[in-house]
């Protein structure tokens, strides 16, 4: 079983633990730079990217975890982990940091900060069976990609007037969600993420 961290600085970092664990990796919670290097992959839970950035400083995190990224670390981002691996972040502190392992402008509270949580079904590209139920709280939105993201999902007809914003992306192994397939007990996200850190 490949070895999948969770940054365990802030946020929803048993549920993704758990996530991982039944979708065939062993998953170990990471907060200390040397930790990044036994890894065959890394999870960003969702809580607050603003906190978690800060954390990420404080912890000596940012600068090595860069590291990794660049040198092709597979890593999956739920909420504000979306935000965290973002090149460019809308509506954030003037002093958040990001990772920039995706090529995407991301808004952070798109959905309104009147709307805190909301549900819909999705279908998720290379990801079969049933429509997927997503969680939004709090959620950020993909504005722009890059040419070489993929968009993996998008807000569905009944979203309203958030139908056809972007929810879903991957580029590389870099993949991010907005919302939390860790909450709801369906592993097809996970799953997906443990391939690619296996390299299937
Ligand atoms: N709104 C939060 C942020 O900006 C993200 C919310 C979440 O992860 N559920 O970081």
């Amino acid at each position: 079983r490949p070895l999948v961290g969770v940054l365990a600085l802030q946020g929803d970092v048993r549920e993704h633990l758990a996530a991982l664990n039944d979708s065939g990796a062993d998953a170990v919670g990471i907060r200390r730079p040397e930790e990044l290097e036994k890894i065959d992959g890394l999870v960003i839970p969702g809580g607050e990217s603003t906190t978690m950035s800060k954390l990420l400083q404080i912890f000596e995190l940012l600068e090595p975890l860069k590291a990794r990224l660049r040198d092709g670390l597979p890593a999956y981002g739920s909420c504000a982990g979306m935000i965290l691996l973002a090149s460019e972040i809308l509506d954030t502190r003037p002093d958040a940091q990001h990772l920039g392992a995706i090529d995407m402008t991301v808004r952070r509270n798109a959905f309104g900060r009147q709307v805190d949580s909301f549900e819909s079904d999705l279908e998720f590209e290379g990801i079969v069976g049933d429509p997927m139920r997503a969680v939004f709280i709090r959620a950020p939105w993909v504005e722009r990609v890059g040419d070489d993201v993929q968009v993996l999902a998008r807000v569905p007809e009944s979203g309203g007037a958030a139908a056809g914003r972007i929810v879903a992306v991957r580029q590389g192994a870099v993949v991010a969600t907005s919302f939390h397939p860790e909450v709801t007990g369906d592993r097809r996200v996970h799953e997906l993420f443990v391939d690619i850190v296996r390299g299937v």
